[in-house]
């Protein structure tokens, strides 16, 4: 996902190039109620089958929710799932349950603080499969956003990350439960319904159609969605036997096929060099998304005007289709992991970069992002990547995750070499594929496939704040042809393991690599002639800041 421009990510304009590709959207919806960041214990969600209708005349849904779980424990007195209900001081919005039943029974349930407790009185024990059917109707305060876009159209968009599923959805709303899905929505027949997975059946009686997609891959829910409007759909490509599909607002057709058919060299990258791709379609919508991006499985969602503007929105795209493989089907095992989702897909934005525009625009790309890891830094000092002290998920989107995400796997494709690199991200899609990991599962894939002991480098990079600050000196020795070069770490915090690369410039550049394990390094280096200029890290390699004067 890439925030909306709203929520203050001027620095991702840097990120991006400096093109503006976000826009605000209506005012943010209030986060959920809830226990938000925390999985309901006990249960494994197996599937989720959803029936919805919708309306012209009303915001109110009505849905039917089939839900099959597994217990996972013998001291359950109920099923715990997420499903937001009417405020406690009253108002029009919130779900309201009308049934639970298991094979036709009825089964007694308990719908209070946002939860839906359901009680089977024969009660709960570990290993025992539960279908619950649960009825539901509402007017959705958020999850589901129902309104109007850009064109005065009505259109539903569900937008559900972090865990604003439960508003529409009686779900597991936690990313590590992930469950097969499908929807069936029966809506104005006016209106095309896009969604996860293939499409199973299409049809239309009288004024009213029954839209039917269905995704055998598990999902997280934050990634589970559905968008009805007038799309007009273009079938773009077919990439390794994946549809590639654009679906836009017919107003927006011509800049919104030219913008979303992009998409298939980039598809194409990431197949080559990851793995396959996972789902059964790859469809990029225009939405009402309050994010710039929101990579939903198979039916990415983004912003409207992103989609409109005319703009290229390459790294856009880059991103959200990078997401399909690491945050989708590589999820991370709960929010502190975000990295193993954000820095992913903001890293392979720079490598699909890198490879379509060449090694400048890595560079640059990375060269922006040090500065935004930097600012960040200044105004957070205490704060690791891995971040375990948030209460909201919400909490963690910051340059953290992203950015400096991407800083990390850009020096650990440093630290272990660019093949093993990417032999190691298709090791750990393979590994994990359909299921989560957290930071140390990754760590030991990546050392399994280099032969290398990373635990130093993990530890410095994801579980401690801040990076080195680097400041040096150099000057000539004539007497034994050499460079003496002298560099410092001037932060407060204890010194860092890093490689340092120092170039050294007369007619050409030639590099040499320090490794700073203390506080200062000194080193001699073979120059027959004083060198017009010395620079610290001229590939922009290491996630630091640097400076180096002459001493002379
Ligand atoms: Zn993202």
């Amino acid at each position: 996902m890439i925030p909306d421009s709203s929520s203050g990510w001027r620095t991702l304009l840097l990120l991006l190039g400096g093109s503006v590709l976000f826009f605000a959207s209506a005012a943010c919806a209030q986060p959920a109620p809830g226990p938000a960041g925390k999985p309901q214990p006990g249960i494994d969600v197996l599937d989720y089958d959803f029936h919805l209708s919708l309306a012209d005349t009303t915001d109110r849904i009505e849905g039917t929710a089939t839900v099959r779980l597994r217990v996972t424990t013998d001291t359950l007195t109920a099923v715990r799932l997420d499903l937001v209900g009417p405020p406690a001081e009253g108002g029009d919005t919130g779900m309201a349950v009308s049934t639970v039943s298991e094979e036709g029974s009825d089964v007694p349930y308990r719908h209070t603080d946002n939860i839906l407790r359901i009680a089977p009185t024969a009660g709960l024990s570990a290993g025992q499969t539960h279908t619950f059917r649960i009825r539901y109707a509402g007017v959705p305060a958020d999850g589901l956003i129902i309104g109007t876009n850009r064109h005065g159209d009505r259109t539903f968009f569900g937008d559900n990350w972090p865990n604003r599923a439960r508003h529409w959805l009686p779900v597991e709303d936690h990313l590590s439960d992930k469950a097969t899905a499908e929807f069936r929505v029966t809506a104005p027949a006016q209106y095309e319904v896009v969604s996860n997975g293939a499409l199973v059946s299409d049809s239309t009686t009288g004024d009213t159609r029954t839209t039917h997609w269905r995704t055998d891959v598990p999902l997280p829910t934050k990634v589970m969605i559905i968008g009805v409007a007038d799309f007009a759909v273009d079938t773009v490509a077919t990439v390794d036997g994946v549809p590639v599909q654009s679906w836009v607002y017919p107003e927006d057709r011509e800049a919104g096929f030219k913008d979303l058919g992009q998409a298939p060299p980039i598809l194409r990258f990431f197949e080559e060099n990851l793995g396959p791709y996972p789902y059964e379609k790859l469809a990029n919508v225009q939405s009402t998304t309050r994010y710039g991006g929101m990579e939903n499985a198979a039916a990415i969602f983004y912003s409207e005007e992103a989609v409109a503007d005319g703009q290229d929105s390459t790294p856009l795209l880059a991103h959200e289709i990078a997401h399909q493989w690491y945050g989708n089907t590589v999820t991370e095992a709960d929010w502190p992991h975000l990295w193993l989702s954000e820095g992913f897909a903001t890293y392979l934005t720079a490598l699909y970069l890198e490879h379509a525009r060449g090694p400048a625009a890595l560079t640059k790309f990375m060269s922006d992002a040090r500065q935004t890891v930097a600012q960040f830094h200044a105004e957070n000092p205490d704060t690791p990547l891995v971040d375990t002290t948030f209460s909201d998920p919400n909490q963690l989107l910051t340059s953290n995750p992203y950015q400096k995400g991407a800083w990390v796997l850009h020096m650990l494709r440093h630290e272990v070499g660019t093949a093993t690199f990417w032999d190691g991200l298709r090791a750990y899609y393979d590994r994990y594929r359909n299921e989560n990991a957290s930071t140390r599962d990754f760590r030991r894939v990546m050392e399994d496939v280099s032969g290398q002991d990373l635990a130093g480098f993990f530890s410095q990079w994801t579980r401690r704040a801040g990076h080195p600050v680097i400041e040096g000196t150099w000057r000539h020795d004539a007497s034994a042809d050499e460079c003496v070069v002298t560099l410092r770490q001037t932060q407060d915090t204890a010194p860092f393991r890093v490689p340092v690369d120092v170039g050294l410039t007369n007619e050409r550049q030639r590099t040499t690599t320090l490794v700073m394990r203390d506080r200062e390094t000194q080193a001699r280096i073979d120059c027959a002639r004083a060198p017009s200029s010395v620079t610290l890290d001229p590939f922009t390699r290491l996630l630091g800041t640097f400076s180096i004067e002459r001493a002379e």
